[in-house]
């Protein structure tokens, strides 16, 4: 093979190359394997040469044994055949076996007995687990159990059974101690618990007591509390009125009274209501739900007849015969009950003719001495023009003009004026004025609320002692309704009416908030309503201005808007002194303040 490489043999042949391993292997395996069989065979040498020598060995030894076994065999027979006195070995071995049987015997004994000991020591211990159980047993258990114990020391099966009894027995005077004394238990907490409840109950009874008497000595201090509260708000009350009234007449005595007509229909909700303690105030739920309170000099409360009323404003009219000048103002939107108030219906009529009549009741119960003459006029104001309302030839078209006269007065030249000597008289007169208002006002086209009417009163007194000669004026106006027309959407006419209309009313709050102001100057001119009533408004005259208000929610802005202006003309300047000033900061701020619509009438000129 090496020589087949180094003749540069490329591609020896394999099987020329494993023959030459395989044979040297084999060789090698041959060698091998002789080794291997020769130790074997050596070993097997060596094993049967032991085993040899164990035979032998066992065959000197059987040879002993036999030897041994003739030589017993012999004794044998010799101690059979009586030729020896003893066997000797078989003493032995009885001797053995008898030493053994009482070692066996002793044995079980002791077995037994370590039985019956490990018996004991069990229950025992089920005793003593049982007297843990319950300590307060512990000496019935030691006497019980040491009973037991005894008696299981006896070792016997008797007693055995007998301390398996005495055990129970034990175990049920322990349950019943137990069971005994859980009772005695539960009675104590059944009495405590019987304890504790009649406890809570007394408690209850006692508390219920106690509030009963808490209550009512709250109730009755609450309620005398209340009522020392109400007098003295009552008594405050009184004192701003009084006060406030002073204040007014310092001021030139004009007056602000809200009449709030009643509801029309059933189904309608008032969004207006009348203090219950306040005559002087009103309470305006606005349709976002918000409440404002709103004060004026007095609030005519709904049910009051149309004679209440008159009843309250008589005093200022009777003023009229001792020669003062006195006007009434209606104010208010369309359907606010102006007209209800100033002229009624006939079976119930309102201020016009009450107002008339008192004045010629008081001069007849005056007129011994002093003659009175009482003329009426009636006058309406369309578009800052003047009608007379009864004269024949009245037309819408034709108009009066204000002059001034002689001795400076203000007055209307071609007006028409009726002596009036019974009361049948004034009210064909008041009649008659008011049906050629309502004739003039189809003829145009006109709306009768949008035009202001008038009914002027001239008392004129003459003193028969005296000479004297005095003149008082009453001037009653049903202004026309105060509700915005929107003049966007006006024209013509109806704009021309609308602008009329705002302007006087404007100029009326104007000409009233400086009077009650007590200002120096009163912007008369700016319209013709207030030039015509300058004589009956300056001065020592009395003015009434009678805000009416629709309670309806509908006319919720409406209503705030009258209220706005009827705040305006209400208020009142202080000048004379600071006690005054202060008693009408806190009637200033009574008043709930809230933001409504803008009034209708903006003042151009105020004081401070
Ligand atoms: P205005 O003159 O302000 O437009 P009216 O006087 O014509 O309002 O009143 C409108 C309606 O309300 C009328 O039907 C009138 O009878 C009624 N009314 C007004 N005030 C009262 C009142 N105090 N009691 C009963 N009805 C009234
Ligand atoms: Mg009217």
């Amino acid at each position: 093979s090496i020589d087949n490489h180094q003749m540069g043999d490329q591609s020896p042949s394999h099987s020329d190359y494993s023959s030459g391993v395989d044979s040297t292997n084999y060789f090698q395996q041959c060698k091998y394997i002789h080794e291997v069989e020769l130790v074997n065979m050596k070993l097997q040498m060596r094993i049967l040469e032991t085993h040899l020598e164990t035979k032998d060995r066992l065959l000197r030894n059987l040879e002993d044994i036999i030897d041994e076994q003739e030589t017993r065999i012999a004794n044998m027979e010799d101690f059979i055949q009586g030729r020896t006195a003893e066997y000797t070995p078989s003493t032995v071995m009885l001797h053995g076996i008898s030493a053994l049987s009482i070692d066996f015997g002793a044995l079980s004994e002791e077995n037994l007995r370590l039985k019956e000991e490990m018996r004991t020591r069990m229950r025992k211990e089920r005793i003593n687990d049982l007297m843990e159980a319950d300590e307060d047993y512990e000496s019935d258990m030691t006497s019980v159990s040491g009973e037991g114990c005894e008696s299981a020391r006896n070792g016997t099966n008797e007693v055995m059974t007998q301390s398996a009894i005495v055990a129970s027995k034990a175990r049920a005077f322990i349950d019943e101690h137990q069971i005994s004394r859980l009772k005695r238990c539960a009675e104590e907490l059944k009495n405590e618990k019987d304890e504790l409840k009649r406890l809570s109950q007394d408690m209850k009874d006692a508390f219920t007591v106690c509030m009963g008497e808490v209550r009512l000595l709250l109730e009755s201090k609450t309620v005398d509390f209340f009522k020392v509260l109400m007098e003295r708000y009552k008594a405050e009350m009184e004192r701003r009125k009084t006060l406030h009234n002073q204040l007014v007449e310092l001021n030139g005595n004009i007056r602000v009274f809200y009449r709030i007509r009643p509801l029309l229909s059933t189904r309608d909700q008032a969004a207006i209501r009348i203090d219950s303690m306040d005559e002087g105030v009103v309470h305006l739920e606005h349709s976002s739900g918000r409440k404002t309170s709103r004060s004026a000099d007095f609030v005519i409360p709904t049910r009051f007849t149309q004679n209440q009323i008159f009843d309250k404003v008589s005093p200022i009219v009777t003023s009229c015969i001792d020669g003062y000048n006195v006007c009434i103002f209606a104010y208010g939107h369309t359907g606010s009950g102006k007209t209800y108030t100033m002229e009624g219906p006939s079976s119930d009529p309102g201020i016009n003719q009450r107002a008339i009549l008192q004045l010629f009741e008081s001069a007849q119960e005056r007129g011994r001495d002093i003659e009175y003459t009482i003329k009426l006029s009636m006058i309406e104001i369309y578009n800052d023009k003047i009608r007379d309302l009864l004269s024949p030839s009245s037309s819408s078209s034709s108009s009066l003009l204000l002059r001034r006269d002689e001795s400076g007065h203000l007055s209307i030249p071609g007006l028409e004026g009726r002596i009036v000597n019974s009361p049948t008289d004034v009210e064909n007169v008041l009649k008659e004025g008011s049906n050629s208002r309502v004739v003039a006002a189809t003829d145009a086209n006109e709306n009768s609320s949008r035009s202001h009417v008038i009914v002027r009163v001239h008392v004129h007194a003459k003193n028969n002692v005296t000479g004297m000669t005095t003149i008082g004026r009453l001037n009653l106006v049903d202004l026309a309704g105060s509700e915005r027309v929107s003049q966007t959407n006006a024209t013509g006419q109806l704009l021309k009416e609308a602008q009329a209309i705002n302007k006087s009313l404007s100029e009326l709050g104007n000409v009233v908030f400086a009077l009650r102001q007590g200002q120096k100057h009163v912007p008369f001119r700016n319209c013709v309503l207030t030039r015509m009533l300058e004589d009956s408004l300056q001065g020592d005259s009395k003015t009434l201005v009678l805000v009416h208000i629709a309670p309806e929610e509908a006319h919720v802005c409406e209503s705030i808007s009258s209220i706005n202006f009827a705040e305006k003309i209400g208020q009142v300047q202080t000048k004379v002194n600071s006690a005054f000033k202060r008693a009408e900061s806190v009637r200033k701020s009574s008043r709930i303040p809230g933001k409504l619509d803008s009034p209708q009438t903006t003042p151009k000129k105020t004081t401070k």
